[in-house]
């Protein structure tokens, strides 16, 4: 799919960028600041708007895209933006953040303050899926952010959201779900899932939930002419969930080599 090249390519340079900032004197940086539920991701490029440098922090200061500890985001964006300015040796001035689609002002608010309070100049707020779409670049396709509480579908004609859904099955359920099969605590059973090694077991285990989304993704495509899918959000970092979607949902159904760093880059790109 000739479609996703842009994507896989700035996924590729910005894990590289992570491990190894790119130095190079740029005239200016764009920074995306993307709040998520499992982790903050900082995503920095420079005047070609080409990945540069990022960080990223699993932190527990987002609960369904709503900002639980306010000073504890601000505390950790603050710090990954030094940990970035330390590494290129330059100042970061301007970020844009992203609230999830459906989101109202009051939450929006909140976003905003993180950023600011963090110490960058917002250039602009907008919503994921349109973030995460400035990477993906579908015309008509939709874009399936699986986070922890929830499963976010925004539907794309012509590059743009035209409905979004957001239905309560998310990541948190894959670990209710390996709770209960193999009698761990959910703290226990949310840190086994996260382990890559154990993905291949946990698959069989896995399959109903993740059919379960597959139904949930059909129900809400079913009246657009939705020619791929696109998966973003935490819980799609499970090996192989792109596989039984597709399957299920009879749609071509691409993975991002992270499926985490879809938004932040596209934050950064609206910057
Ligand atoms: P929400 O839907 O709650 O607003 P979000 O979009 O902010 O969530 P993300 O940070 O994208 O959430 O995803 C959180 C989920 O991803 C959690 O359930 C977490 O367990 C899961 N997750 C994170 N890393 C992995 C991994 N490597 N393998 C499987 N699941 C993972």
């Amino acid at each position: 799919h000739v479609t996703f090249e842009y994507c896989d390519q700035m996924v590729a340079d910005f894990e590289k960028a992570i491990k190894h900032p790119i130095r190079e004197k740029s005239s200016v940086y764009y920074t995306g600041v993307d709040l998520g539920t499992a982790c903050v991701v900082i995503a920095v490029l420079d005047e070609n708007r080409r990945p540069v440098a990022g960080a990223y922090r699993y932190a527990d200061v987002v609960r369904d895209g709503m900002v639980v500890d306010y000073i504890g985001a601000v505390q950790i964006v603050r710090e990954l933006k030094e940990e970035i300015e330390e590494k290129l040796g330059t100042e970061l001035i301007y970020a844009a953040g992203a609230i999830p689609p459906g989101t109202d002002l009051l939450d929006s608010g909140a976003v905003k303050n993180v950023i600011q309070g963090a110490g960058f100049e917002l250039t602009n707020l907008l919503d994921e899926s349109t973030a995460a779409n400035e990477v993906l670049k579908m015309k008509n396709g939709a874009v399936v952010d699986i986070g922890g509480g929830t499963t976010g579908i925004s539907v794309l004609k012509d590059g743009k959201v035209v409905y979004i859904a957001d239905e309560p099955t998310g990541g948190t359920h894959f670990s209710l779900v390996i709770s209960g099969a193999y009698g761990k605590s959910f703290e226990e059973a949310e840190l086994y899932k996260r382990e890559e090694k154990n993905h291949r077991e946990l698959m069989p285990v896995l399959q109903p939930v993740i059919e379960k989304v597959s139904s949930i993704i059909s129900q809400h495509i079913k009246d657009f002419d939705v020619q791929e899918l696109s998966l973003v959000g935490g819980t799609c970092c499970l090996t192989g969930i792109e596989d039984v979607i597709q399957k299920r949902t009879g749609v071509f159904t691409h993975k991002p080599k992270n499926p985490m760093f879809v938004t932040p880059l596209g934050i950064a790109l609206s910057c």
